[in-house]
């Protein structure tokens, strides 16, 4: 890391990063290490600059572009020093922080926060940090989330219990790697065979798979070592038979989104559990490792407002 690009927490970061410049110079060295490449034609010998600091020309397609085209901050009217502050905000907030929240800090309209928090959100639901196979002891389990709050229930025992209604929550299932990542799916229903494939599909092979006795579960051990903890006899651990780790992220996740954003819909759940799971897996990360992590995830991902 250049050393003009050095911080530490969020002074420094302010420090580092405090005009549109600095952070174009950062993307810049991130994406080209420097060296501007063309995102239209993927040149890279010839390619001018303008005064400007940001505009590049490029020789062999003749057409202009900056270091954002192709990457979240695209065309966007908030200045990037503003993008940055909020992902570094989103991404350092153990419990998430909300579109109010940021735009006070911002000083942007509320609905302009919103948006610029669900595309990062929808980077890190989309992050390289789901896309590893799991292995070793694998934890899986399921819970409710969302929902009024007279109706907030977050007892997974209503799984077994008719007619109680889950009418406005949402499921969502998860798989935990012992001293690992997590990966989260929200659901539309506890489908067994659904969840069972999703497990054999991000698990690797001679994996052991620790579940509850729900019946979602049952076959497992055709492909994994498969130990169940029969909660319903108040059972929590046998041995290394536990589901105690993916229960702690199921709290975790409610701290989220029962704490700070409060009301949920539906449609954005995936992302703000996914949100949830992204701080897990890069706990072990600096807040400035994580933030570039981010960042460099976001110049790969194009989203446009018909995405949100
Ligand atoms: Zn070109």
């Amino acid at each position: 890391m250049e050393n003009r690009f050095v911080f530490k927490g969020l002074s420094s970061f302010l420090e580092t990063f405090h005009d549109d410049n600095s952070c174009r110079k950062f993307l810049e060295y991130l994406l080209w290490e420097g060296k501007p490449i063309c995102p239209y034609c993927e040149h890279r010998k010839k390619i001018y600059a303008f005064k400007n600091l940001k505009t590049f020309k490029c020789s062999d397609c003749k057409r202009n572009f900056t270091v954002t085209v192709g990457t979240i901050f695209h065309s966007s009217n908030i200045p990037i020093k503003k993008w940055f502050i909020a992902m570094y905000l989103l991404s350092s907030h153990k419990t998430g922080i909300s579109s109010y929240q940021i735009a006070k800090h911002l000083e942007i309209a509320q609905p302009n926060a919103w948006y610029m928090l669900h595309k990062i959100r929808k980077v890190m639901a989309g992050s390289d940090q789901f896309k590893d196979m799991l292995q070793g002891i694998i934890e899986a389990d399921e819970t409710y989330v969302g929902g009024k709050n007279k109706n907030r229930h977050w007892d997974k025992k209503f799984k077994y219990s008719q007619g109680r209604s889950i009418v406005d929550k949402t499921p969502v299932f998860g798989i935990l790697q012992r001293g690992g990542k997590v990966i989260v799916w929200t659901l539309d229903s506890l489908n067994g065979s659904n969840m069972r494939r999703l497990i054999r599909l991000n698990v690797e092979q001679g994996s052991i798979i620790c579940t509850d006795e729900y019946k979602a579960y049952k076959g497992l051990n055709k492909y994994f070592e498969h130990g169940i903890i029969d909660h319903s006899r108040g059972r929590h651990k046998e041995g290394i038979y536990h589901t105690n780790n993916i229960e702690g992220f199921w709290n975790f996740i409610k701290r989220e989104i029962m704490g700070t954003y409060r009301k949920v819909n539906k449609d954005y759940l995936n992302r703000y559990a996914r949100e949830a799971a992204y701080r897990y897996n890069t706990r072990k990360l600096s807040d400035k490792d994580r933030f570039i992590g981010l960042l460099k995830e976001s110049l790969c991902v194009k989203i446009t407002r018909k995405h949100i």
